[in-house]
Parts: structure tokens; sequence; C-alpha cells
């Protein structure tokens, strides 16, 4: 079995069953990312802007939901120092000109773990992220904190966090192993908002343990949830796998467009960006459905 990291968790039966269940983890190359991806998607106003997402190699997140396949690309120990600086410069490298508005640096994990992103490379990223109108990097609500503000005060650019709200399903919340309760999504929702920076949360489609006659309500009342905590765009996750995954696609997409005061709802397959409508996937970098934070 796998080790589990435990940077900011410590092992629960939980996490050891979810861990004894995944097959081996393929190897990872820490010094260079996974790959990159430029697309359009909706902007917090409700416009269209290009961004492009680098796909970070670095250390396993410590929360292991049971619905999350991220650990697939990420490493067995800690993030290497130097490591990112070096992924995100090649990558950077490889784009021609014009740069989009949005840099997305997704690390499979939490940007404030200091485990996955080392400290001593946070000016460096920074650096690397100053061209840029605007920059989005990922965490679970609970690492959102001083670091977010340090880091925020290191960009030219306006700062987004993604963060993971999944579902708001009570029995589904217990079940998921985020260890992620209401209270502690709105308290980071609420220092992001007094600290004037944007908020896109991941909302699931089909979430475990919900049943699924209600998955298309219970997925509307999360982003609702969302949007009234200021999220400014929501990623709907399909959950992959079984049933509801082929439920799922069967559903005639009330869901798909749905006004809400949130600047954009779009459809995103774990891992996977698709902040809009029929925006393609990431399948070419095999990540699959639903694999993101
Ligand atoms: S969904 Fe997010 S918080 Fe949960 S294990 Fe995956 S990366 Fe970590």
């Amino acid at each position: 079995m796998r080790p589990v990291i435990a940077a900011t968790s410590t092992h629960s039966t939980p996490d050891t069953r979810i861990v004894g269940l995944r097959p081996p983890k393929p190897l990872v190359d820490a010094w260079k990312a996974h790959g990159a991806l430029i697309e359009q998607e909706r902007s917090p106003t409700g416009g269209v802007e290009r961004a492009v997402t680098v796909f970070l190699a670095g250390a396993e997140c410590p929360f292991t939901c049971s619905f999350c396949d991220l650990w697939r690309y990420t490493l067995d120990g800690p993030t290497p120092a130097g490591a990112l600086p070096i992924q995100l410069a090649r990558v950077l490298q490889e784009i021609e000109p014009p740069l989009p508005t949005r840099l997305k640096l997704y690390n499979a994990s939490n940007f404030f773990d200091r485990r996955a992103v080392p400290q001593q490379d946070v000016p460096r990223l920074a650096e690397l992220a100053r061209p840029f109108a605007a920059i989005t990097v990922e965490s679970h609500a609970s690492t959102i904190g001083p670091m977010t503000l340090e880091f925020r005060a290191l960009l030219s650019g306006r700062l987004e966090v993604a963060v993971g709200l999944e579902t708001i399903h009570p029995i589904a919340i217990e079940h998921l192993n985020k260890r992620l309760e209401l209270s502690r999504f709105d308290q980071a929702a609420d220092f992001l908002a007094r600290h004037q920076i944007d908020l896109r949360a991941f909302v699931l489609l089909g979430a475990p343990y919900v049943p699924a006659g209600e998955m298309v309500e219970w997925t509307t009342r999360a982003v609702e949830y969302a949007a009234a905590r200021g999220a400014t765009r929501i990623a709907i996750i399909p959950v992959r796998g079984g049933k509801r995954q082929r439920r799922a696609r069967a559903t005639p997409a009330p869901w798909r467009i749905r006004s809400t005061h949130a600047g954009t709802i779009g459809v995103r397959t774990r891992g996977v960006p698709r902040d809009q409508i029929g925006c393609r996937d990431r399948g070419s970098l095999g990540w699959r459905t639903p694999a993101r934070l």
C-alpha cells in the first residue's frame, strides 16, 4: 500500500480504506509539468477570456477525498524545491504571443500547502506569473489564509482561488472524506471577499451518496450556495463511474445553463477546466473525470 501523505491530516480509517482501493500510482517526473492547455473561458464579469492552465507535478494532496483521482498525478514525497518554477518556466516559454489573460496553476493539490508548493519557490512563481492580468490557483478551503495574502502581495495581476465545495448534501458531505464543513467554506469565501480575491467554486454533479434522482437538484443547490457566498465562477464537475455517471450523461441537461447571480457557471471534468459549456476537456493529458480540486 502506498503511504498516505499527512501534511495537514493524520491517518484515519477512511483515508486508509480509500488509499487501499487505489491502483499503483504512475511515475511522475518532479521536474516536468504534466502539460498545459490554452482555452477560452468565461471571465468573472461574464465575458470571455483566454486562459492557460498549467498542470504542475507536485506533492499529493493530504485530504484523500473519496471521489478524487488527482493523486495519480502527484509525487510520493514533498515537491522538491525549485521544481515548480522550472516546470512553469518551461511551459511559459512554449506559449506563442500574445499571452492569455489568465494563468491557472493547477498542482493537483493545494497551492497554499507548503509541502506541495515550497515557500522558497513562491516568489519565483509570482515573478513568472507577473505578465498575466489574472492568476488562478487551487486550494482546499482549509488552507486559505495568510499564505494566500502573501502570494497575492507578490502578484501584479488579480488573484482567484478555486475551491472545491463539491456538494451541500448533508449525507454526501459526511462520506466524501473532504473534511470540509460548510462553515469552513463560508469562512474561506468571506476571507477571499474581504481581501478582494476572486472565488471560483467546483461543484459535483452526481456526488457519491446523493440519490440519482436528486442529483440535479442537489447540484443546483450547491451552485446557488456557492453563488450566494460570492463565487463569481462555478464549475460543475460530472462524477465518473457507475450508474451516476451514466445517468449524468443521459440527463437532458436542464442543469447546463442556469441563471444565477454568479458570473459564470460552467462544466468541467475534474482536473479538466471546462468553464464553458462545450469546451474541450483535457483528455490528451490523461486527466479523468472527476479529478480536480
Ligand atoms: S478533491 Fe481536492 S481536496 Fe480532495 S483530495 Fe482531491 S485535490 Fe485534495
